[in-house]
């Protein structure tokens, strides 16, 4: 759980002048087990840096990261031991996430040792083989002694996740974790992460820019945008009935197998040549940070941050159309300003 998480870093540019990225402000979210809650947004929204804090290898500049309740600050020795156990992050390129020098079993190993002190090497190797058979990746034993390097993408990510699962983890955070593979192999990596999260009740944080997956897999959908949230709430309320102009706006801007991906956006916000580049995370727009895009921006969306609006059950946006009162209508073809 997320609590008003914030991250700043100071970054140096090549003539020695400071300056802070306001990276992610003010998050909060929560995971539940055996759900999977999807953070969507585009490249820069802040997304790798929330899975980032949460998997606790940043520290929040302000806010609180919660497991099971309990505030999780600065683990050190055994708490970090177990948080690590506990919390698991997945990253977006499989080779990089693997000792190269290793083989399979040794890359598995290394991480049931770590959680099953106990056992005999014969019993560990007995496990690595499990591990890799709930991957899928059969028979076990033509994959324990290879090289990451001679495996594909997708046997990779496996190998990345049966490790994962070596630790036996409560909370599962993937970071574009199938982008980097071959598209004809992403919807098994899919079901898979679906699988598991089933099978062991695991909250999994699902974080991608592509809209289409998060759809596919996920329960709750959180929208980022320039470091903070806009819309959050239940999956079948956020996509069929998007109510902050930037998440209709990546709806509308995915693919539609049925007709013309660009028709509905291009009749809200313009062609793509119109939508601009996402703000620069240094200087960040004032008040809500979608206003330099967003065709209904008014005065007060360029000086106050509009708070988060409830829009319908466990769904809400952080948009000024939303203030009692205005009575702005942004379903579909309705939108007006
Ligand atoms: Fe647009 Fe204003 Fe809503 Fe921001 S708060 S999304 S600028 S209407």
């Amino acid at each position: 759980e997320a609590v008003g998480v914030t991250k700043h870093f100071t970054v140096t540019s090549g003539l020695g002048a400071k300056a802070t990225v306001h990276a992610v402000e003010d998050i909060t979210l929560r995971l539940v087990p055996g759900r999977v809650t999807a953070v969507v947004g585009e490249s820069g929204s802040g997304k790798t840096t929330l899975a980032r804090l949460l998997a606790r290898f940043y520290e929040p500049t302000s806010g609180t990261v919660r497991l099971e309740g309990r505030p999780v600050e600065r683990p050190t020795g055994q708490e970090e031991l177990a948080y690590r156990k506990a919390v698991q992050l997945i990253f977006q390129d499989p080779f990089g996430s693997l000792n190269p020098l290793h083989r399979v079993r040794h890359n598995i190993d290394r991480a049931i040792r770590l959680h099953h002190r106990g056992l005999s090497r014969a019993q560990r190797l007995g496990r690595a083989r499990e591990l890799l058979e709930r991957v899928a990746l059969t028979p076990a034993d033509d994959y324990l002694e290879k090289f990451p390097h001679e495996l594909s993408g997708g046997q990779r990510q496996r190998v990345v996740i049966a490790r994962a699962l070596a630790v036996e983890p409560r909370v599962l955070l993937g970071d574009e974790p199938i982008s980097m593979l071959d598209v004809s192999i992403r919807l098994e990596m899919l079901n898979l992460l679906d699988r598991l999260r089933r099978e062991d009740g695991l909250a999994l944080l699902y974080i991608t820019h592509d809209i289409a997956s998060a759809r596919y897999l996920c329960d709750d959908i959180v929208v980022m945008y320039a470091g903070r949230i806009v819309e959050m709430g239940p999956k079948e309320a956020v996509i069929a009935d998007p109510q902050h102009p930037y998440t209709k706006l990546l709806i509308e801007s995915s693919p539609d197998p049925q007709g013309d991906p660009d028709r509905d956006r291009d009749a809200v916000f313009g062609s793509a040549d119109d939508l601009g580049e996402p703000p620069s995370l240094i200087d960040p727009p004032s008040g809500c940070r979608f206003h330099p895009r967003c065709p209904f921006a008014m005065e007060q969306c360029r000086t106050t941050r509009p708070p988060r609006i409830a829009v319908g059950p466990d769904h809400g946006a952080d948009c000024w159309l939303h203030d009692v009162g205005r009575g702005h209508e942004l379903a579909g073809s309705s939108m007006t300003q």
